[in-house]
């Protein structure tokens, strides 16, 4: 089967690789569509736990083509998605319902194969039927997935002012879920004006570029903020918006190593709340809900479709820095 590979870090191209064989309890789908992630970025850059040689894609939808003899629940020809979170759900941390940290965990995409590929397979405990879905919007069912849990980690947000810094599609989900979460109004920063143009069709009260942010001085004024960069000098300058007794949720990954400079009197003082999410834990059906209600649009937050020829250079350009919105693939050629 065709496959985008990694070879190594920095090195990468589609050839021909194995098409995989269903394990007992695995299934395998003909990919459909691949979103691309910042962590496969980070796998093609050497700067995660992925392992070489590596097929990326943990975003993905697809059809059923052939089923391991032990799985009950899907028929070959059935549209799916998959949750690319493999917990062991026996280890210590899955006992406790903490199955975002197994100790034994696997990931589609990172340290097994994923779906920038023709055929890629999954446990069966991983699959939903994506039944009335279209390919591209089931393969944002995933990042979906992890803004949902982040909501569930920060609770109701009834009647709040909430402040999304960082444009971007995760950005814009966590906009649209801050509404579903009883936000009385959301507020979007980016630098780029079409994203920030995007933020209010997708349902943004207010947006700003960071310039005319700052000039708004809203300063202790959000109940809740949600970081969508990751960049650490922006988490720092954003502290000041969060209001007296309010919380900030950590969303965005940073570097590795990275450090910021709170001062501990004002946590205390204005008793803040800074907490953060860590991928997904068992929300993937409700994202699938989300989605298949039109609770959150995901369509307008694709901009690049392309076939899984482009990948390699795709992920070349991709280095110089990713202004752009979500790429989707289409490992089989064009399919809604
Ligand atoms: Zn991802
Ligand atoms: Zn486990």
């Amino acid at each position: 089967m065709r496959a985008f590979v990694i070879e190594k870090p920095l090195e990468a191209s589609v050839t021909e690789m194995e098409k995989p064989v269903p394990g007992d309890d695995e299934i395998v789908l003909e990919v459909k569509a691949v979103g691309l992630c910042g962590t496969d970025m980070h796998i093609y850059k050497g700067e995660y736990f992925g392992t070489y040689p590596r097929i990326p894609g943990h975003e993905f939808s697809g059809v059923v083509v052939e089923t391991g003899k032990k799985v009950r629940n899907f028929s070959v020809g059935q549209r799916v998605a998959a949750d690319p979170n493999i917990f062991c759900e026996s280890c210590v941390e899955c006992q406790h319902n903490n199955q975002n940290f197994c100790l034994d965990f696997e990931a589609v995409g990172v340290s097994r194969h994923g779906a920038f590929a023709a055929y890629t397979a999954v446990p069966e405990r991983c699959v939903f039927d994506t039944t009335g879905l279209g390919f591209t919007e089931s393969a944002l069912i995933e990042p979906l997935s992890c803004v949902v849990f982040g909501h569930q980690r920060i609770g109701s947000r009834l009647a709040e002012r909430v402040l999304v810094v960082g444009a971007g599609p995760i950005g814009l989900m966590h906009t649209q879920m801050a509404k579903i979460n009883g936000a009385a109004s959301v507020t979007v920063v980016d630098l780029q004006e079409e994203k920030l143009e995007l933020a209010k069709r997708l349902g943004a009260d207010a947006v700003y570029d960071s310039a005319g942010f700052e000039r708004a001085a809203l300063t202790n004024h959000f109940e809740l903020v949600i970081d969508c960069t990751g960049i650490p000098t922006v988490i720092e300058n954003s502290v000041k918006y969060i209001k007296n007794g309010g919380t900030m949720l950590l969303f965005g990954v940073s570097p590795d190593n990275s450090a910021i400079t709170i001062n501990p009197y004002e946590i205390f003082k204005r008793q803040l709340t800074l907490t953060s999410s860590f991928a997904l834990k068992k929300t993937f059906g409700l994202a699938r809900e989300l989605i298949l209600q039109k609770r959150v649009a995901v369509l307008p937050l694709v901009d690049s479709r392309l076939p899984l020829e482009e990948a390699p250079s795709f992920f070349k350009k991709q280095l110089e820095g990713n202004r752009g919105m979500k790429a989707v693939f289409y490992p089989n050629g064009d399919a809604e």
